[in-house]
Formats: structure tokens, C-alpha cells, sequence
């Protein structure tokens, strides 16, 4: 709600500029989606399994709504072929089932680019420079990037493998949960947030010394490409992020501002095998999404990307009442508007006195007063709010008054 939701507008404002500065243009998605879309590609995640919100409509299809960017954006580029390298930006609403509590809703927003088709490092370098810029853009500070890269289809099944037997050797020792987990899904028993399971995967052989070797170029590319622009990163052989169909680059921003179990502010990585699963022809791609309310949880903490509302320029106030008054105030803040200033007025024939307090209220530098004397020799009275300065300014060139000493303490500050 306002005033909070200006900080929410200068905040998509300045994702749009990072965004469409390195050419990558707005998409705008149905907020629900085929369940299939979700269910083919992310089998094995909670994300699918356990958090959307499914339904079936009148027409007895089986819909959801959106809970992540990628699937939904990979099945618009499946769907429309556009050329390649498609690159887009979002702002959208998604949806999890899951306990709300602070930095966790059942709704939330999140501001993503996908750009598919291409496999260059090149790409990597430009999507995490592009979120780090934008973070740095909020005065975000307590940040951390982690990298790291999952492999493909090549070099991951060994190394699931060797993961596995590793796992299994110390299965004793793990929480229940990951002990189901492991025999099929050893990647996930990583990010398991249990200190006796991080124990053991802090000792787990490490992706990223197993990769074959295209991807080992791949991943030395962007690390040297991340380098060269000095973007700070760690690597962290256990960031494997919560969906199945990312290969090769993954990577995470969390905030030590954050409550540890909420810390991670977005992320994101390479699905260069997505289309495919999607019974579609092969288009490698990159993307992320950051939560544009835990951004703003974490700016607050960090006391920074302030509200900073700004008031109106002019509040118009009707002195003379009846028709008269009536007629030249409505003419009054429209013409104003049409000149592009920002105005608003008094509303129902309340009194001056009402008025003058609703125009404070407004945060208006100038308030434009139509008083009986003024009014009949053609002038308006024209307060500045903070100093309580007076002038009488002819009708017809209130706005050009007005304007021009607004921009020159514009240019003073
Ligand atoms: P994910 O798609 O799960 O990687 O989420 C990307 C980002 O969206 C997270 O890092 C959070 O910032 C945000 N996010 C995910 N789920 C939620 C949620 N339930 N409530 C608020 N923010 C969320």
C-alpha cells in the first residue's frame, strides 16, 4: 500500500534499467500455467512436490499457480520460437504452499531475467554481473555470491554415483530425512540445512573436481569472466539449488542481514537441458530470480534504498465554495496536471481550514489557493508549505511558476 508500495515501484524501476541496459526486454506471464509444465521438469523438488497450488478448471484441465520464473518463461519460448539469444526480464507473483512466517509467504514476487539460446560463458558472466550490479544499486552491502557448477549429463551420473557411496559409508550419521533421501537423490542431501548432515557433506567429494572436461572450460570461463569485471564470488561445491533441471553454472546470493533459514535473497543458474525436457529442440539458457520482499527485509536491515516518498508539487484549495469555486479549481488542477506537474486538491466543500490541513498532510511543496478577492482580479494565491512564503500569481501561469522554481531547487539539491 502506499506509501510503502513507492519503494516497491523504484525498486522494479531500477531492476528494469540493469535489465533492459544489457538488452534484455520485459515478459509478461498468465499467472497460472499448465501443471505439466511444473511437473515434468522438477520431479523430484519440493518446490513440485509439495508446494503449488494446483486446481482443476471448469474445462477439467489440470492448472497451477506460477511457483517459479523458468519453467514458465522456457514453455513462452517453447511455445513462440523467437529468435536467439532471447533474453527477458520479469516481475511476476508466485505461488508455494507452504507455512507463511516472515520472509516466507504464500504469494511473493519475484524480479528474474531468463536468455536462452546460448551456451557461452560470456552469458553466465552478464546474468550474475547483472544481479550483483542490481543489488549494489539498493546499497546492499552484507552480501555474499556463491558459484558453483553442477556438470551435465556427461560428467554428473559419475559423480552422483561416487556422492552415493560416500553417503551411504556414513548413513548412520545422517537425519532421516536425507538417509530416505540419498540412495535417489544423494545431490540433495548437500543442501540439507541439518548441522549433522552439513558435517558430512562438508567432506563429500566435490562436484566441480569431477567435471568433464567442456565443462570444466565452461566453468573456468566464467569464473575468469567474473574476474575480469571484479565480481567477488566463493565457490561452493554444495550449492545445488532446489530444481532438477539445472546443469553448469549455479549461483546464490544470500544476505548475513537475513534470518539464516530465510538468508538466501535469489539465485539462479544454467538449464541448458530444459527445452529438451520439454520435448522440444535443444536451447541452452540462464536465468535468476531474486524475492523482491526479502530485498526489501534485507534493505531495512541494512537501513538502506530508504522510503524517500516524495510529496506533491501542488495541492489546490478552494476558498470561494459554490459553483464558482467549484469551476475554477476543477480547471485549475487539471491544467496544472496537463503541464505534468504532480497535484492533488480538496474534495466535498470542506473548509479552508480542513483543506489547508489535507494539503500538509499531501507533503506539497506549494499549495495553489483560489480566494474570492484574488480570484475575481484573475490571481491565485501561491504558498510555498515550508517557508509559508505567499505570492499572487496570475492564473494562466501558475504551472510555469510553479515549475520553474521546482527545478531550480531540483538543480540547488
Ligand atoms: P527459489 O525459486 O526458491 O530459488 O526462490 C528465489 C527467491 O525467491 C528466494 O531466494 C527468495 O528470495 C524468494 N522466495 C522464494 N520463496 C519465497 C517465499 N515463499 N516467500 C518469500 N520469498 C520467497
Amino acid at each position: 500500500m502506499p506509501p510503502d508500495s513507492a519503494r516497491w515501484e523504484r525498486l522494479i524501476g531500477r531492476f528494469a534499467r540493469r535489465a533492459e541496459g544489457s538488452g534484455y526486454g520485459l515478459i509478461v506471464q498468465p499467472v497460472f500455467e499448465h501443471t505439466e509444465v511444473f511437473r515434468r521438469v522438477g520431479e523430484g523438488t519440493d518446490v513440485v512436490q509439495k508446494e503449488m497450488y494446483e486446481f482443476v478448471d471448469r474445462g477439467d484441465r489440470a492448472l497451477v499457480l506460477r511457483p517459479e520464473g523458468t519453467a514458465a518463461v522456457m514453455r513462452a519460448f517453447v511455445q513462440h520460437r523467437p529468435a536467439t539469444p532471447w533474453k527477458v526480464w520479469y516481475v511476476a507473483p508466485h505461488f508455494r504452499y507452504e507455512r507463511a512466517q516472515k520472509g516466507r509467504y504464500r504469494q511473493h514476487h519475484q524480479l528474474g531475467v531468463e536468455a536462452i539460446g546460448t551456451d557461452d560463458p560470456a552469458l553466465d558472466v552478464e546474468v550474475v554481473a547483472m544481479a550483483e550490479g542490481f543489488l549494489r544499486d539498493l546499497g546492499l552491502r552484507d552480501i555474499r555470491l556463491l558459484v558453483n557448477s553442477l556438470g551435465d549429463t556427461t560428467c554428473r551420473p559419475g559423480y552422483v554415483d561416487l556422492l552415493r557411496a560416500y553417503f551411504a559409508e556414513h548413513a548412520d550419521r545422517l537425519c532421516n530425512d536425507s538417509r530416505g533421501r540419498y540412495p535417489t537423490n544423494p545431490l540433495r542431501v548437500l543442501d540439507c540445512k541439518r548441522p549433522e548432515c552439513q558435517e558430512i557433506a562438508e567432506r563429500a567429494p566435490a562436484l566441480f573436481e569431477h567435471l568433464c572436461d567442456p565443462c570444466r572450460e565452461h566453468f573456468e570461463g566464467v569464473q575468469r569472466g567474473l574476474d575480469a569485471i571484479g565480481v567477488k564470488y566463493e565457490i561452493d561445491p554444495r550449492l545445488v539449488r532446489g530444481l532438477d533441471y539445472y546443469t553448469r553454472t549455479t549461483f546464490e546470493f544470500t544476505s548475513s542481514s537475513l534470518d539464516a533459514a530465510q538468508n538466501a535473497l535469489g539465485g539462479g543458474g544454467r538449464y541448458d537441458r530444459l527445452s529438451e525436457d520439454m520435448g522440444a529442440p535443444p536451447a541452452p539458457g540462464i536465468g535468476f530470480g531474486l524475492g523482491v520482499e526479502r530485498l526489501l527485509i534485507a534493505c531495512d536491515a541494512e537501513g538502506t534504498f530508504a522510503l524517500g516518498v516524495r510529496g506533491l508539487d501542488v495541492f489546490v484549495v478552494d476558498a470561494v465554495g459554490g459553483d464558482s469555486g467549484f469551476e475554477a479549481t476543477v480547471v485549475l488542477a487539471h491544467d496544472l496536471r496537463e503541464t505534468g506537474l504532480r497535484v492533488d486538491r480538496g474534495f466535498g466543500g470542506r473548509s479552508v481550514k480542513a483543506q489547508i490541513k489535507a494539503a500538509d498532510r499531501s507533503a506539497a511543496t506549494y499549495t495553489a489557493i483560489v480566494a474570492p478577492e484574488e480570484w475575481s482580479r484573475g490571481m491565485v494565491v501561491v504558498k510555498h508549505m515550508e517557508s509559508g512564503d505567499q505570492h499572487e500569481v496570475p492564473r494562466d501561469e501558475v504551472g510555469a511558476w510553479v515549475r520553474t522554481r521546482i527545478d531550480s531547487a531540483g538543480a540547488r539539491a
